[in-house]
């Protein structure tokens, strides 16, 4: 910015691909990083001066920078990350800034807080409210507003007319921050022997250095306390903190433990935060107030200016992996971040991904193994139910040992968890007459009936039909059937089988995330016998009486043509068999399978995890799949099904040549319609080595521009191949 420091480029938060150039009215002042509205077309738009302009515009057709605002710039290497996820993922660099100035409200100077106090002067009228108003405030302190009319119940006119009386006085006093700092040294936990062995191995990291520890260890293993200690360990160092959590709407018990850790509750960042909230963590993380923050995936993109530490918790887990708009994987994302800022990561799970484990395996990363179970707790005992042999009698879902097992338990007076990651009644309506099945208008996919609200709904769109009476073909009534288990079906025969048991059932359709912490807390106080529930339970929760795990399709997630496939089924069940004997009992687990030969099974079984990843790694590397290869997946869609095709098709014929990738397709994706779009799947593979995503922006940048209806969404590390 020497030659011309009153022309600056200035990165905008819309879908383009490089900075516009502004000029910097006379008296403003910025720098690279600083955050400022600028004009676009007819109206005012967010950006972040970027540096120098690329090529010198003639100076009389630029437009001023309308506004700097008074808050520190953005850092460097927050700037660095947006280019380096733009590079990655292919999005636009404007699109990923757009992660970063989500919060508007946080750049006005946050607005003071009124304030009264008396003066002394008595007002001529007293009456009871006015009176318990000058009570309240006897002791000379100002009394911000809110408080004031929260201790008194009276309304704030009531005040106001003190204050037109002379009897108080009004005070502007500055916002509270919006958490207190943490203490690093508040209730600093008694680590076992090998928890102490396991946080020295991640504490001889260089807290001022980059480096990943893998912190491998089982369900209940006593990680959290590890790595609460590694982040006490960075804040002692001056550095801020992030954890990143999987479902942190869901899990109040993690916040009340990082509490009596630390002190005070940590700065939350999740969808269920008012905008109010939001913009007082944003700034607060900006100017250095807030020094650890406990969020979604989406907090990866806080200005954090200090940043030392990130922890991801359950860091295999799928909800990690944003996958609308700019289409990036936390768990990737937040090595670069920290590798930018010389920050230390520790990537937490009981069920390591495979692409970490290799990590880990090579020595890329530390290995960090915690293998006791915490409490003395064993591992749950685990045990195939060969469904061809062993399962229930038609139009049931509950094989007779599992029936057996559960009814133990609860005349033990335990817990017990029967588990089924399929949401609804039932996966499909059928007509017995005509064989008719319901589905979606819009999308390819059944329509899932959902009993409780008495409707058939699709899980791609969430079209919504009610339940229908008669046949919508044939007309026949009585005919139509509900084929296959969904958890409402579940939860209707283990009433029949269980009438005496306290039943919940736990899916992310029966009700709000308050609802749902509330059953959760619920059961923690073992308010409730029998779990019925999807994967919503199988993360992070505590249940100690929980003695028995029933999952009721352990083959559900194989089915997929997705390279994924083994690897989530082995992490699920074992999460879920996990959630078995926490406490002190020792606990089983039942797994209902039609493939109990299947790797997975017998790795559950046998609890050789290492058997399995050793199998999965072998398969991946033949197949030349991720880690040891590259995917990228370009879906091509289009409201007609040959504009989709036909596109596909010129742009496979227009794909570079290059040593080492393959391509296949075009084929229809897995769920062919989406919305009534078409949906057709290009697979670029490479080797690991490669920059594929170069190759992909080449490739695109070469072809046939798209037009009309007509939509490119590129999907680089695909985690879900539908
Ligand atoms: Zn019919
Ligand atoms: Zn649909």
């Amino acid at each position: 910015m020497e030659d011309r420091p009153d022309i600056v480029a200035v990165m905008v938060g819309v879908a383009v691909e490089t900075p516009y150039s502004y000029r910097v009215p006379p008296g403003m002042v910025v720098t690279r990083g600083s955050i400022v509205a600028v004009p676009l077309g007819p109206r005012l738009t967010l950006g972040v001066v970027w540096g120098a302009p690329k090529d010198m515009v003639a100076h009389n057709r630029l437009r001023d920078i309308a506004l700097a605002y008074d808050i520190p710039p953005l850092s460097e290497e927050l700037l660095k990350l947006v280019d380096w996820v733009s590079r990655y993922t292919l999005a636009t660099p404007g699109m990923v800034l757009r992660a970063v100035l989500r919060s508007t409200e946080a750049l006005d100077p946050p607005r003071p807080v009124i304030a009264y106090r008396r003066t002394g002067h008595e007002p001529e009228k007293l009456t009871p409210a006015r009176l318990r108003v000058l009570d309240t405030l006897l002791d000379d302190m100002a009394w911000p507003k809110a408080a004031l009319v929260g201790a008194t119940g009276v309304s704030p006119s009531v005040i106001e007319g003190l204050e037109r009386a002379g009897a108080v006085e009004r005070l502007e006093m500055p916002p509270p921050p919006v958490v207190l700092p943490p203490d690093p040294d508040g209730a600093i936990a008694t680590l076992s022997a090998e928890q102490q062995r396991a946080l020295d191995e991640i504490t001889a990291l260089d807290p001022q250095q980059f480096g990943v520890a893998l912190l491998d260890g089982v369900t209940g293993g006593g990680k959290t306390e590890v790595f609460f200690e590694a982040v006490a360990d960075t804040l002692r160092a001056g550095r801020q903190a992030l954890i990143l959590l999987p479902e942190i709407a869901l899990t109040n018990t993690f916040i009340a433990r990082f509490t009596r850790r630390f002190g005070t509750r940590p700065a939350e960042w999740h969808s269920d935060m008012t905008p109010a909230q939001r913009a007082k963590v944003w700034r607060g993380v900006l100017d250095g107030s807030v020094r650890a923050v406990v969020g979604a995936r989406s907090a990866l993109f806080l200005p954090f200016r200090e940043l030392g530490m990130l922890v991801l918790d359950e860091e295999h887990d799928g909800a990690y992996k944003q996958s609308d708009g700019v289409n990036y994987h936390a768990r990737d994302m937040a090595v670069v971040r920290a590798h930018l800022s010389n920050a230390r990561v520790i990537l937490s799970s009981a069920t390591p991904s495979v692409e970490t484990r290799n990590n880990a395996n090579a020595g890329r990363y530390a290995h960090v193994l915690l293998t006791s179970r915490f409490a003395e707790a064993a591992m749950p005992n685990v045990t195939a139910i060969d469904m061809r042999v062993d399962g229930p009698e038609k139009g049931q879902w509950i094989a007779p040992q599992l029936a057996r097992e559960v009814f133990a338990a609860l005349d033990r007076g335990e817990q017990a968890l029967l588990f089924l990651n399929r949401r609804g009644y039932a996966p499909l309506t059928l007509c017995k007459s005509c064989g008719h099945q319901y589905q979606c208008p819009d999308c390819s996919a059944w329509m899932v009936e959902h009993r409780f609200r008495g409707v058939l709904m699709c899980h791609h769109c969430g079209h919504e039909v009610r339940t229908p009476k008669v046949c919508g073909q044939c007309g026949d009534t009585e005919s139509l059937t509900a084929v296959g288990p969904g958890i409402e079906r579940v939860a209707e025969e283990a009433a029949a089988r269980f009438p005496d048991a306290r039943r919940v059932i736990l899916s992310s359709d029966m009700g709000s995330n308050a609802q749902l912490r509330e059953r959760f807390a619920e059961i923690e106080r073992g308010e409730f016998d029998l779990i019925i529930g999807t994967q919503l339970v199988s993360k992070g929760h505590h249940f100690e009486k929980l003695s028995v795990v029933g999952v009721l399709d352990a083959d559900l997630g194989l089915a997929h043509g997705d390279p994924r496939a083994a690897e989530k089924t082995f992490q699920i069940l074992t999460q879920v068999a996990g959630r078995a004997g926490r406490a002190s009992k020792t606990g089983k687990a039942f797994l209902q399978t039609y493939h109990p030969d299947h790797p997975v099974m017998r790795a559950m079984v046998t609890g050789d995890r290492e058997a399995f990843y050793a199998h999965e790694l072998m398969a991946r590397e033949a197949g030349g799949l991720p880690p040891f290869g590259r995917l990228a997946a370009l879906i091509v869609s289009a409201n007609e099904h040959e504009v989709a095709m036909g596109f596909a098709k010129k742009l496979l014929s227009a794909a570079p040549m290059a040593d080492g990738v393959r391509l296949f397709g075009p084929a229809d994706a897995p769920v062919a319609m989406v919305r009534g779009r078409h949906r057709v799947r290009l697979l670029a593979q490479s080797g690991k080595d490669f920059d594929l995503s170069g190759y992909v922006r080449f490739w695109l940048g070469s072809a046939e521009k798209v037009t009309g209806n007509l939509r490119v969404q590129v999907d680089i590390d695909p985690m879900s191949f539908m």
